[in-house]
């Protein structure tokens, strides 16, 4: 007897799906090369870790563990609503951004609809486009940013969910308020906008917005924000979700009753406040960053401008790189599946993290 029939059944768009691939843990790459120091530069982490004061949250945690998490997230949504001066009931808290994202995909697609999206955005996307069976349209970068004109002109009366992400991973690239406005003016007031703002607190002050406060102005807008990068708690898995009322009271019906975790929804709720250790961690970034783009200068290597807290490199042959830095003891992320395969993506560490990439690649470059 053949399984077929009963494999054919299976839902298509699981089936069909090639899984996200993360970067390598530490652990992995040890034990794989024998190595006993490895560095990882391969997951746009907060090298710094989280701050001071939710780790002590987090150990005084550990006489909770028994109890369920409160499944509204009552106080982490009043810290995000004080911290963005919006109403609770606009905060839709996710098991980290990447389920918030399927849960808006699983909110707005029916098999045959659209979802739009950058060439080289985020690859969360296209995954939610294929699990829930939606055409992901994915529309040519400009210079490997957004074109946001082409994303536009790309909506059809199939469309139903738009993905951005600014600044974008794995390019760095970043649009203005300007372009952002003139872009929602071209938009259909039916089709949703999704901005993804994972990399926000890193982007210079003075070149960024803050697409929260626009949400008010566009039912059509959700905003989506992470713990995982400057706030250093990936780990965890916790990020949030801002859109009018209504969109968060679908979302929030939705999702799991208990999505996010007693020990995330204390830590997010203690980093909130610890803008201090925000603020190291950008300052720590903006050196890092100084120390890379010189010293790939300095080897003589492309790089894309950035506004994040990663370089994306170009090497030539990424794969072959990425792997012959990983027997080095050095853990970037070739891009190739984002159809970048002369690239590496580089994120920035410690200064002595970032000194042991640059030490690396030029050995990698020179044996070539
Ligand atoms: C890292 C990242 C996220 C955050 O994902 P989490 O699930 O919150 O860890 C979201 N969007 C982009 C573009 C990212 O690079």
């Amino acid at each position: 007897m053949s399984n077929d029939e009963l494999y054919r059944r299976a839902n298509a768009g699981i089936t069909s799906l090639t899984p996200y691939q993360p970067g390598k843990p530490v652990e992995e790459v040890q034990r794989e090369f024998g190595l006993d120091s490895v560095v990882k530069l391969a997951s746009n982490e907060n090298p710094l870790g989280a701050g001071a004061s939710v780790r002590q949250t987090v150990v005084e945690l550990s006489a909770e563990l028994g109890r369920y998490p409160d499944g509204a997230g009552f106080e982490l949504k009043q810290a995000i609503a004080r911290y963005h001066k919006v109403n609770a009931v606009q905060v839709t808290l996710g098991n980290g951004t990447n389920e918030l994202l399927n849960m808006i995909a699983r909110l707005f697609l029916a098999p045959g609809s659209d979802i739009v999206f950058s060439q080289h955005a985020f690859i969360v996307y296209k995954l939610a486009s294929i699990l829930n069976q939606a055409n992901a349209i994915e529309v040519p970068a400009k210079n490997y940013g957004h074109d946001l004109d082409a994303i536009a002109d790309a909506i059809r009366p199939e469309s139903r969910l738009v993905f951005l992400a600014n600044p974008n991973n794995p390019t760095g690239s970043h649009f203005d308020a300007a372009s952002f406005q003139a872009f929602m003016a071209r938009v259909p007031s039916e089709v949703m906008v999704v901005l993804d703002e994972a990399y926000f607190d890193y982007v210079p002050e003075q070149e960024r917005f803050d697409g929260v406060d626009r949400v008010a102005q566009y039912p059509n807008l959700i905003v989506t924000r992470t713990f995982s990068k400057a706030y250093g708690l990936g780990g965890l898995r916790i990020g949030y979700a801002i859109s009018s009322a209504k969109i968060a009271d679908w979302l929030n019906r939705s999702r799991e009753p208990f999505n996010t975790n007693i020990i995330a929804q204390a830590a997010a709720t203690a980093a909130l406040v610890d803008q201090d250790h925000v603020r190291d961690t950008i300052a720590c970034n903006a050196q890092g960053m100084v120390q890379l783009s010189e010293g790939l200068k300095a080897l003589g290597l492309a790089y894309l401008p950035s506004v994040a807290n990663f370089f994306t490199v170009n090497v030539g042959d990424g794969v072959a790189v990425a792997h012959q830095l990983l027997t080095k003891g050095v853990i970037v992320r070739a891009i190739a599946e984002y159809g970048m395969p002369e690239f590496v993506r580089v994120s920035v560490g410690l200064p002595e993290e970032n000194q042991r990439f640059l030490d690396a690649v030029a050995e990698v470059i020179a044996s070539d």
